[in-house]
């Protein structure tokens, strides 16, 4: 068979490797590779889910209104400013494929996340990798690594897969320093996990430039129902609604997007019982010498003595059942992201890592 070759960069994309990818075949796992909420999504998301399953005959809205008054509602932003994806992902592939093709170049950190990477190089873009400051989103270098070809600049905050975040200020300074060329995309996945965090809205609402991405994949905990959204300048939205299918989120995922949105006492929960157990399973992992940074999120990276060390961790907590998440692609081979699960986890990862300093040390 004649092979019949992609678009140039196609072939350069390492395939992505998900955080089930090892989970696959096995039973009884605690799943703590995909930064996924441990609670679920407010109860309130699966009865609109349900109820929504009546109308599966009928295409879904193609204008996702409804569910752009909500978050306009709930995050006191205007709807009209919202556009609404299959996952962050499916928002940041729009931005790449409509304002980055052959000879542009894509800017994202060290350990950014690896969709910036794939969509600029499916989108015929030149991907640019700029170094961080200590696992810290370096805004200086950002800005020095800028060229008169740069169009979008990726970072997230707080960051995948270090956990660490930068201050409003410092976003403010790198949305200034970039070239008036460039689109700086905050992608603010972890966002709510920060309390008192408007995610760059508020640059958003000041600038030409400047484009907010949010995702019920994590607090809101309804990975598995695709649902993203993102806030820009109306011109940007406009360009971005051009190229997105009138179809692209079912009716299900839009009426539990909906409803958990709204649910902000259940959201509220969730962001207490993360930042209590995140700091119960930073501590517990530091009395056993493995550091980590600050975490603004709903994970920790935890740092090994070595590469070999972290493998094996891996390998150990495997066989107790426990997945976790190599980050070697993002360059971090001695370190283990670790989701914060619900306390039963946080204390069995906990028990796990000890007994395996205790039998490999
Ligand atoms: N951005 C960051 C920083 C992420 O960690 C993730 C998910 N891992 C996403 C975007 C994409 O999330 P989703 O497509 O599920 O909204």
């Amino acid at each position: 068979m004649t092979h019949i070759a992609p678009q140039p960069g196609i072939m350069d994309i390492a395939l992505y490797e998900g955080g089930a990818a090892h989970v696959k075949g096995m039973s009884n796992v605690t799943k703590l590779s995909s930064n996924e909420n441990p609670l679920g999504p407010s109860p309130k998301a699966i009865e609109a889910m349900q109820a929504a399953v009546a109308q599966m005959h009928r295409y879904p809205s193609s204008d996702h209104a409804s569910l752009r008054g909500a978050i306009g509602d709930v995050y006191g932003l205007p709807a009209e400013q919202i556009i609404c994806g299959a996952g962050s992902d499916e928002i940041i592939a729009f931005l790449c494929q409509a304002y980055a093709g052959p000879g542009d170049e894509v800017l994202f950190t060290e350990h950014g996340f690896a969709m910036y990477r794939i969509s600029a190089l499916a989108a015929g873009a030149t991907p640019v990798e700029v170094r961080e400051r200590e696992r810290v989103t370096d805004v200086d270098a950002l800005i020095e690594g800028c060229t008169d070809r740069t169009r979008l600049v990726f970072i997230a905050n707080p960051n995948n897969p270090t956990g660490t975040m930068i201050s409003t200020a410092e976003l403010a300074r790198l949305a200034d320093g970039i070239p008036k060329q460039a689109i700086l995309v905050l992608d603010g996945a972890y966002a709510e996990y920060v309390e008192g965090y408007d995610a760059g809205a508020s640059l958003v609402a000041s600038r030409d430039n400047v484009v907010m991405t949010r995702t019920f994949s994590k607090i809101y905990g309804l990975g598995g129902a695709r649902v993203g959204w993102g806030y820009a300048p109306k011109p940007i939205i406009d360009v971005l609604n051009r190229i997105r299918g009138p179809f692209n989120l079912s009716s299900t995922a839009l009426a539990a997007a909906e409803a958990a949105v709204r649910d902000t006492a259940y959201t509220e929960h969730c962001r207490k019982e993360n930042a209590t157990w995140r700091s119960w399973l930073a501590e517990a992992l530091a009395e056993l010498g493995i550091p980590s940074d600050t975490s603004c999120a709903n994970f920790i990276l935890a740092r090994f003595a070595s590469a070999q060390e972290a493998e094996s961790c891996d390998a150990y907590l495997q066989s107790r059942g426990l997945i976790v998440r190599r980050v070697a692609g993002y360059k971090l081979p001695a370190a283990l992201r670790m989701t914060v699960g619900d306390e039963a986890s946080c204390r069995a990862l906990a028990a796990a890592v000890k007994d395996f300093k205790d039998t490999h040390s």
